[in-house]
């Protein structure tokens, strides 16, 4: 028997809201992945079933790889039209909140969000979800935002309108944040959870398929470089460093998505227990930052001490203001820094 995470009073507030709220915004967060785009459309397919007006605004816009989702052409990105997305947004009854913790996360939307007089729900699983929100539902231990759409949509009585389309984009959310199941899955709850999305008609095959094999012959090339060239392992502190800089991207004819699951890389070798990878965002004049741990090791906590950033305890991410050359140095300064610490979570790096 599949078992919910939400009681009834954890959903008791959105439910009365459903009964007179029409007009639904869906936000997720900057770059938005395969959990952002999954979860916003699969509540926004639930919501759209309900007789609603629903749109979903994402900062920027989402990688191609998830575009053949139901419903990714109707997303709407706020940097294409700003005005129009803050007056949809001054105008929502209710603004749902997916897969991001703090309002940091969606960039320019921020402020209209924020001086919004919507009734502002936030349903996520990164830690440490902000203030800004009439109801919080903030389940870390989740695998994915998706699987909590899920939930919601069961405890609001929904299971028989999930469709195949719904179910499609809940299912591609949950396999790209767990790495097609082979890390934060450890749950038989979330197997049932699945096993009732392919009873739905997901192909799980066929959607690990156009994920994941849809690479272009240059992001693979790339793939190619950044292992032969630009892995660097420091076997002292079972860490691997990855950056790449502009002229590189462009080297491989760049384009957003391409670099996607290089970090994980690195955690294939045996002793690598911490992994990192910087991108030079020329764009954006930030550099971007990814981290990934195995077990114990809080790569979140090297984030937040180090580079103000923050996530998961295996995943996390930020922004370095600054040169590719600078971002290098405070990292090795962080590093030098967490070889003195005494918790046994950051020690097992340094242990020889
Ligand atoms: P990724 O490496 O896939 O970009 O991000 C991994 C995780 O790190 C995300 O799920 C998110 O929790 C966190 N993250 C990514 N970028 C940022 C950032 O700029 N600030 C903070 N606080 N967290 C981030
Ligand atoms: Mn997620």
């Amino acid at each position: 028997m599949i078992e919910n995470v939400f009681s009834g009073s954890d959903i008791s507030e959105f439910r009365i809201w459903m009964g007179w709220a029409d007009r639904y915004v869906i936000l997720t967060h900057m770059g938005p992945d395969g959990d952002a785009i999954g979860s916003s459309l699969g509540l926004y397919h639930y919501l759209k079933s309900k007789g609603k007006e629903v749109v979903v605004i994402v900062p920027d816009s989402a990688p191609d790889y998830l575009m053949w989702l139901p419903g990714a052409q109707d997303i709407r990105v706020f940097a294409d039209d700003p005005d129009a997305s803050e007056d949809l947004v001054y105008k929502a009854d209710v603004i749902c909140c997916l897969d991001f913790n703090v309002v940091g996360r969606i960039g320019k939307i921020a402020a209209s969000f924020l001086y919004s007089k919507a009734k502002k729900f936030l349903l996520d699983h990164h830690p440490y979800p902000g203030a800004n929100y009439d109801v919080i539902l903030s389940h870390p231990e989740a695998s994915s935002t998706s699987e909590l759409v899920f939930h919601l949509i069961c405890a609001l009585g929904g299971f028989k309108s999930i469709d195949k389309d719904l179910a499609q984009c809940i299912y591609t959310g949950i396999m790209t944040d767990t790495g097609a199941l082979s890390y934060n899955s450890n749950n038989s709850n979330l197997f049932m959870v699945v096993a009732h999305l392919l009873e739905k008609g997901v192909d799980k095959d066929l959607t690990y398929r156009r994920v994941y094999n849809t690479y272009s012959e240059s992001r693979l090339r790339l793939q190619g470089y950044v292992l032969n060239e630009k892995m660097q392992i420091l076997a002292d502190c079972s860490t691997s460093l990855i950056t790449l800089d502009d002229d590189e991207l462009r080297r491989f004819n760049y384009k957003k998505g391409d670099t996607e699951g290089f970090v994980n890389m690195p955690l294939q070798i045996n002793g690598v227990l911490m992994s990192a990878f910087f991108r030079e965002d020329k764009e954006q004049g930030v550099i971007k930052l990814s981290f990934r741990s195995v077990g114990d090791v809080p790569c979140n906590r090297f984030s937040s001490d180090v580079f103000n950033g923050g996530g998961h305890q295996n995943a996390a991410g930020g922004e370095f203001h600054g040169t590719l050359d600078e971002a290098v140095a405070r990292f090795r300064k962080g590093l030098e820094k967490w070889s003195k610490s005494d918790e046994e979570c950051i020690r097992i790096l340094f242990a020889k």
